[in-house]
């Protein structure tokens, strides 16, 4: 048990020490990559010396979306701790992710029924929620669209947030992997997202159950208790 509270200690460092550090890191990764596809674009460049420009941009590139999934909402702490019933969260990150759906033929659907108030970090559970979605809005994008079904709702003490797609699916095995870090199935995969997902959660006393069937889809449901 000892050993579990200092495992999860380690873990609040960790995603402390990445909140602080990940607007620092964007701003010089764009920086770095606009110069790079100037001289990209350059007369006397070499074609070796373009390959190396190249690999650098696509190196860039993944950096760019660990930050994004790991770290992309993370601000410097504390003033982002709230009360409430996370309804503005859950309406921001769907409004977000819209354009990423449409653009894979996905169709959102978002119900929405709790009154019951929680303390979080707001910009976390923001970035939870964007993993999730984006995870399941890319598990449709194989079957070339499909639904994604956000339904929050409340039973006894506990805020149920549910979130569901009609994708690919998982084997158990697949799911028994699930937030292990770099563990990812896609070619541009950061394996990082689910990691985020459990920590968060996890942070607030959640758990996550899984239903997955194979060729029909998934379900999330985050148990988070008020
Ligand atoms: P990434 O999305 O970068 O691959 P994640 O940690 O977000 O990393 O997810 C890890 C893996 O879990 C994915 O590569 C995928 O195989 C699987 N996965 C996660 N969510 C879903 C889902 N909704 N449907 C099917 N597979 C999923
Ligand atoms: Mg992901």
């Amino acid at each position: 048990n000892r050993e579990r509270i200092i495992q999860s200690e380690r873990l609040n460092v960790v995603s402390e020490l990445a909140a602080s550090v990940s607007h620092e890191i964007r701003n010089p990764l764009t920086v770095t990559s606009g110069f790079l596809q100037l001289l990209n674009k350059s007369k006397s460049i070499t074609p070796e010396e373009k390959g190396f420009v190249e690999l650098s941009l696509q190196e860039l590139n993944r950096a760019e979306k660990i930050v994004s999934d790991y770290l992309s909402f993370a601000k410097p702490q504390l003033e982002n701790m709230v009360y409430s019933n996370m309804f503005a969260e859950l309406e921001y990150t769907k409004n977000i992710i819209m354009p990423y759906a449409s653009i894979h033929k996905v169709e959102v659907k978002f119900s929405f029924n709790n009154t019951l108030n929680k303390s979080y970090d707001r910009n976390q559970i923001q970035q939870c929620l964007i993993n999730l979605y984006k995870n399941g809005i890319e598990a449709m994008k194989e079957k070339g669209g499909g639904t994604l079904t956000i339904e929050v709702s409340e039973r006894k003490q506990t805020i149920i947030i549910s979130i569901q797609d009609t994708g690919i699916g998982m084997t158990k095995e697949e799911i028994s992997r699930l937030g292990k870090p770099y563990y990812s199935t896609k070619a541009e995969g950061t394996g990082l997202g689910m990691l985020m997902v459990y920590g968060t959660i996890n942070k607030v006393e959640g758990t996550i159950e899984v239903h997955s069937v194979q060729g029909a889809g998934t379900t999330f449901h985050l148990i988070i208790p008020a």
